[in-house]
């Protein structure tokens, strides 16, 4: 199983996003819109400005400049919830018509609304402690079943009140579904929580987990992640992740610079400093992505 952050980088290995020796957004993450339907304890981005949503002329904008720096891949994620924005079928249509494959992830409560889902290659549902999963199983069910081409996964948040039961819940229903790839396992940033409140952790079929407490260390400069997967936010710019504004917030000493000057971030190479960072969830990427940087002379290459 290869996700990304915490995640050996198996994937920068094999696709190093290096094009004519400068590093290239391989993967943007969008936040289309600020707004949500719910209101997690928990919510990461609760500093986030609620009224901030990318237009759908801004959309077809940013298609346009990050097909052009060879974009293959968007993630549609928030932020707040995808689905809310208002021409949200047709986003997902017009990056794929730009030769670029669209995943999302959402708390999957307005899914049935979504008609583009065809679309999509991939499909994150976001779950927690909170939500009755047996009150909502009817409304995912059909969907997986109807979209089986898609690969769907759950993501599932532990906190303090660790509820096993509705954690079973969702694990059954990953495990019962073939269309369901895994259910990724992770904890509230601002108040971690062991992993050991889930009994046999290691040995569950279809976990991966998250954020492992042990495996995080600070930032890197330069943040080559910043340049190979940079956010998009709602409020038209851009950042090196969504883990610096956790921590950090919208300022700034975090923006890298708004969406339209993207072209001159990548011929630049204007890399974000990672060391404002005091937790990062891909320094295994960015140690990886350092040996790739042409500037850095590495003698003796072939002596392994
Ligand atoms: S669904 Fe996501 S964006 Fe919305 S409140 Fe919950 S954590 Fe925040
Ligand atoms: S946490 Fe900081 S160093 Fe790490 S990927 Fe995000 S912006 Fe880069």
């Amino acid at each position: 199983m290869f996700t990304s952050a915490n995640s050996y980088p198996i994937k920068v290995l094999r696709n190093p996003p290096i094009k004519n020796g400068k590093y290239f957004p391989v993967c943007v993450q969008l936040w289309l819109t600020n707004r949500c339907n719910l209101k997690c304890p928990y919510c990461a981005t609760q500093a986030r400005n609620i009224s901030d949503e990318l237009s759908y002329s801004d959309i077809k904008e940013i298609a346009k400049i990050i097909s052009a720096l060879g974009t293959k891949a968007v993630v549609l994620s928030g932020g707040g919830e995808a689905i809310l924005h208002p021409y949200i079928d047709e986003i997902i249509n017009l990056v794929v018509a730009s030769g670029i494959k669209v995943g999302l992830i959402t708390n999957g409560i307005l899914l049935k609304k979504l008609r583009s889902l065809n679309s999509l290659e991939w499909c994150r549902i976001s779950f927690d402690d909170y939500r009755i999963f047996a009150e909502e199983k009817y409304i995912f069910e059909p969907i997986i079943m109807q979209h089986q081409h898609v690969d769907w996964a759950f993501s599932y948040l532990i906190t303090d009140n660790f509820n096993q039961a509705n954690f079973q819940a969702v694990l059954d229903f990953v495990l019962k579904h073939d269309s369901i790839t895994h259910c990724r396992i992770t904890s509230d940033v601002f108040n971690p929580v062991e992993y050991d409140k889930i009994p046999n952790l290691n040995s569950l079929p279809k976990c991966v987990i998250r954020e492992p407490n042990t495996n995080v260390s600070s930032g890197n400069n330069p943040c080559y992640m910043s340049i190979a997967k940079p956010l998009i936010a709602a409020n038209g710019n851009v950042y090196g992740c969504c883990e610096v504004l956790q921590y950090l917030g919208f300022n700034a000493s975090t923006k890298i610079g708004h969406y339209s000057e993207l072209p001159n971030i990548i011929r630049n190479q204007l890399f974000f400093n990672g060391t404002k960072c005091s937790t990062c969830n891909f320094s295994e990427y960015n140690k990886c992505l350092e040996a790739y940087d042409p500037r850095i002379e590495i003698k003796h290459l072939n002596f392994l």
